[in-house]
């Protein structure tokens, strides 16, 4: 059996990809599964056939789409360190203004 090489999540662009038993469905059973976003292939009962129903489904993957499911990812990192600075700077404010009345 050749090994097949999994196709990119079409969500996320993740091609760190685990595969494992679905245990919804008792019929099929076996089913490719994003490691970044969770994102499920269609359950198979041979590993191999999970694999190429995957990549049947990740045919669709949008270059544009996961580059910007990454960019909003990173700006929800920035708005998240701006939080951060903006909390730094009101207590080293309120830090220098008690200096002050000193
Ligand atoms: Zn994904």
């Amino acid at each position: 059996m050749p090994l097949l090489t999994l196709k990119r999540c079409p969500f996320c662009g993740e091609s760190e990809l685990g595969s494992g038993w679905s245990s919804q469905d008792p019929y099929s059973c076996y089913r490719v599964r994003c490691s970044r976003c969770g994102t499920e292939g269609p359950a198979e009962c041979e590993g191999s056939e999970a694999g190429s129903s995957w990549n049947q489904r990740a045919g669709g993957y949008d270059e544009s789409l996961a580059s910007a499911a990454l960019k909003s990812a990173e700006l929800a990192e920035i708005e998240e360190k701006k939080k951060q600075l903006r909390k730094d700077i009101t207590e080293k404010t309120k830090a220098l203004a008690e200096l002050g009345d000193n």
